[in-house]
């Protein structure tokens, strides 16, 4: 087999020559599809220089060290190393890989910038995954610079962390090969992805999501990208948000580095893709995944107008991406390495990534495992590219317990010790139903959480209203798919906080229109996906805390407690600039036809409150003969004075019971060390409950919950017997908890017709 190979002559069985990743460039190729040319330095051609430099003998010896021990690991993988960079490579070699680059740039009219990527194959099991094991070398150009990338990306299997891999894996170092992939590198104008089959449901549409620019910004999640939505069946267009887009990432044509720019003015709010380019990429999505047999989730740029395939994977590796096929042992035959609280389900093997602040949340990569003291909500970007999470702090309804159920993440949080026993680069698999997690990766992948309950097959009749709470605007989709009977609870702190900069700091930089914009646009996403099913928004409530990592929150005042602090209608009263921006968005909303969307108002604790509040809706044009306005029931305070709240005047309350255990027990929500101690059940708690309810229901007005309690199906059986109007669930609990819901309502109709009967 020679050195170097054209990427056109190889295809998907040749893994053994040219690794996974340049069988999968080559096949592509072959089957039509438009890829960035290039060649590969084959397996053979590694193998041919590892024989005759001399090197081979020293490099294995050296290897021989105990990976657990780091100091020992690290020193042998820079010895490793350096043989191989300073080792002599036979001149047919060298040679081959400087005429086939030349060959390239003829080919291509120009000095191109290539990328050199390692694709590692093993003797035996040639599909075996060492994805993300090796290095990369971007932007590079020239014979001399593509051949010393290649000699880098030989050394680099034998990175620490690589080393450590084959080890924990069963590898032998001597049957495990790199081939080089050197490929030019597209100077996108816009680039995406896009997956073949929705990602949630499986149906047949194509969703695309673009930006201008390369692919880095929509990959990182470090701008919002266009999204099109395209039916496989009818070939039409059936969604199409166009995002305001901030940056860009270009090419700096003499360095071939990267940079960052804003995004010019008059392209922010354009289009990125035309009709014709969406439908083109459409049909290369079809054709891959026609060809390939599953969903893929593909990478895309535009080059000049032309549009070329970057990679293509299976969907599956969205939510177990670091799974790969080798043998794997099955789950209780792994050590425990930490354990906390499964707080959203799914059995998922990744490699950690270490998240200490903010400066580190580009370290997470797509399919990564996230592990951190406690998340805030600017990591939510690194959060969607994880495939699971795992938190020191935190319980049941903490903010990484939150987002991962709705992401449908598997989570385990409150682990105490998760950023201590775990380290960067060591490969774990999280069980987020047990609140496990495993050394090494274990055998199967469970479903995750969110995709077999978003979409409704048979749906019983309830007298209970079913909703459903939103937290993440773009999880309207799939929050409507559950066919829920509206929003019971829409946080639009996360609308807010993905803005980066605090409320504050639009206010103070005369930004105060965009900052209604932003609202409004957010909170229309999930109002039209359920229109004309009602949406309760609740004001912001953000503990000062989340605020402090967005620019602008460095004048957020420190709190010794922040769960008690300055947050929810406290806030809005004092910070009253801020809430009448809050109601010029809902009046905007309701004048554009979004008349769907009610207030909700969170941290009440005496009537006064909703006073005060109405009075500054109706300064602001609010129609409250129009609007419904409701409160949260979260203090004990509030649950106790209910008949006062009630002769203000209201539409609805919600128990927040995430909030309203911790203040009636005194438990802080998100301290793992009494999460033992935190429980909704607590007669405490039902007896507020059913405090409120019964006077609400006398008065004629609704009841509802948002409390994560809301999705527990014991909970939603004793709120029906309690009288409750409606209950509000997360996305993948909405199905079990209707069917909870009728079968209790059955159950109460039955016992009081046979009542009747004797
Ligand atoms: C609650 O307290 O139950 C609630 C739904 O609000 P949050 O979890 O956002 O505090
Ligand atoms: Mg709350």
């Amino acid at each position: 087999m020679s050195t170097v190979v054209w990427l056109e002559e190889v295809g998907k069985e040749d893994v053994p020559v040219v690794g996974g990743k340049g069988a999968s460039l080559g096949e592509m190729i072959n089957i039509g599809v438009p890829v960035p040319g290039g060649f590969a330095v084959t397996a053979q051609g590694y193998h041919d220089f590892l024989d005759r430099s001399g090197i081979e003998k020293e490099l294995f010896d050296v290897l021989k060290v105990n990976v657990n021990n780091n100091e020992e690991l690290e020193r042998a993988s820079a010895r490793a190393k350096e043989l191989i960079l300073k080792a002599d490579v036979p001149e047919a070699i060298e040679k081959a890989i400087k005429e086939r680059y030349q060959e390239l740039c003829e080919r291509e009219g120009e000095e191109v910038f290539v990328a050199v990527r390692s694709s590692a194959t093993a003797e035996d099991l040639p599909d075996a995954s060492f994805a993300g094991q090796q290095e990369t070398f971007l932007n590079v150009r020239g014979a001399d610079h593509v051949y010393e990338a290649v000699k880098k990306c030989w050394a680099s299997l034998y990175g620490a962390r690589a080393i450590f891999y084959r080890v924990e894996q069963g590898f032998d170092h001597e049957k495990v090969y790199l081939s080089a992939i050197v490929q030019k590198m597209i100077d996108s104008e816009k680039s995406g992805v896009m997956f073949s089959s929705d990602p949630v449901s499986g149906d047949p549409r194509v969703i695309i999501e673009s930006a201008w620019g390369l692919g880095e910004t929509v990959v990182s999640g470090s701008v919002s990208p266009d999204n099109y939505v395209v039916d496989r069946l009818s070939k039409k267009i059936i969604g199409r948000t166009i995002a305001k887009k901030e940056i860009m990432t270009v090419r700096d044509h003499k360095t071939g580095e990267t940079v960052t720019l804003p995004v010019p003015t008059e392209k922010k709010e354009a289009v990125v893709l035309s009709d014709g380019e969406i439908m083109d990429l459409v049909k290369h999505a079809e054709v891959l995944e026609r060809h390939y047999g599953i969903p893929q989730d593909i990478e895309f740029g535009v080059e000049e107008g032309k549009i070329f395939i970057l990679q293509s994977r299976p969907i599956t590796t969205i939510h177990a991406k670091a799974a790969s096929t080798e043998p794997k042992p099955a789950e209780q035959e792994q050590k425990v390495l930490v354990r906390g609280l499964g707080a959203s389900p799914g059995l998922v093997s990744g490699t950690v990534k270490i998240v200490t602040g903010s400066g580190d949340l580009d370290k997470v990569l797509q399919g990564d495992i996230m592990v951190t003291e406690m998340t805030m909500p600017d990591m939510v970007p690194a959060m969607k590219r994880a495939a699971a999470i795992i938190t020191d702090e935190g319980g049941m309804t903490c903010h990484a317990a939150i987002v991962s159920r709705e992401l449908g993440c598997p989570a385990v949080v409150g682990t105490k010790t998760g950023t201590k026993i775990l380290n960067d680069g060591m490969i774990v698999t999280v069980n987020g139903r047990k609140g496990r997690v495993y050394e090494g990766a274990v055998a199967k992948a469970e479903k995750p959480a969110a995709a077999p309950a978003a979409t409704v097959s048979y749906k019983p009749v309830t007298a209970t209203e079913i909703k459903v709470n939103v937290s993440m605007p773009e999880a309207a989709e799939q929050a409507a798919a559950t066919l829920a009977d509206g929003v019971g609870l829409l946080r639009v702190e996360h609308v807010i906080l993905g803005l980066g900069k605090t409320p504050r700091y639009f206010i103070k930089h005369g930004r105060s229109d965009e900052y209604v914009d932003e609202l409004v646009k957010g909170i229309k996403l999930v109002a039209d996906a359920f229109y004309p099913k009602p949406v309760w928004v609740r004001t912001l409530d953000a503990p000062t805390d989340e605020f402090r990592a967005m620019e602008g929150g460095e004048n957020e005042p420190e709190e010794h407690n922040p769960m008690l602090g300055w947050r929810g209608i406290r806030r809005d009263l004092t910070d009253t600039d801020h809430f009448r921006l809050e109601m010029a968005a809902f009046k905007k909303l309701h004048e554009q036809g979004d008349d769907n969307v009610g207030i909700m108002l969170p941290m009440v604790q005496e009537a006064s409150e909703l006073r005060r509040a109405k009075q500054i809706m109706r300064e602001e044009g609010l129609d409250l003969d129009k609007i419904d306005v409701g409160i949260m029931v979260e203090t004990p305070a509030a649950a106790l004075t209910i008949e006062e709240f009630i002769e203000e005047g209201l539409d609805f309350i919600s128990f927040g019971t995430n909030d309203l255990t911790q203040y009636t027990l005194a438990v802080d929500r998100n301290n793992e060390n009494v999460a033992n101690l935190y429980n909704e059940f607590h007669p405490a708690v039902i007896k507020l409950i059913e405090y409120v309810v019964e006077r609400c229901n006398k008065a004629g007005v609704k009841t509802s919950i948002c409390g994560q309690a809301g999705s527990y199906p014991e909970m939603a059986k004793r709120l029906v017997e309690i009288g409750i109007t409606s209950i509000s669930s997360n996305i993948d609990a909405v199905a079990t908890v209707r069917e909870t819901v009728a079968r209790a309502e059955l159950i109460m109709m039955l016992k009081a017709l046979r009542e009747r009967k004797d």
